[in-house]
């Protein structure tokens, strides 16, 4: 549960921006494109970032699981010298 301390306002944590974005990865599934797959990057902590393995999307996200309910945030798209298989190098 995520209480919002301006208002007490009570939402579950799958119904949050966080648990919805969480629940769509951990089934492996892109939110912005809805293909299935995805690299992972760095993690830290309890997080990874993963990104979608979609060449024409790589939509990032930072994903951790919290109270065991897949959580993320958006991070931006993959990061250029991350190189897709099938892809030339960016240099
Ligand atoms: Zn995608």
């Amino acid at each position: 549960m995520v209480v919002d301390l301006a208002t007490g306002a009570e939402t579950p944590l799958a119904e949050t921006e966080a648990g919805i974005l969480g629940k769509s990865l951990a089934k492996n599934t892109c939110p912005d494109c809805g293909r299935n797959g995805f690299y992972v990057g760095p993690s830290g902590d309890a997080s990874t970032n993963i990104y979608c393995a979609n060449s024409d999307c790589k939509a990032a996200f930072n994903f951790a699981y919290v109270f065991g309910e897949g959580h993320a945030e958006r991070v931006g798209k993959a990061l250029d010298r991350y190189k897709y298989p099938g892809e030339d190098a960016h240099e």
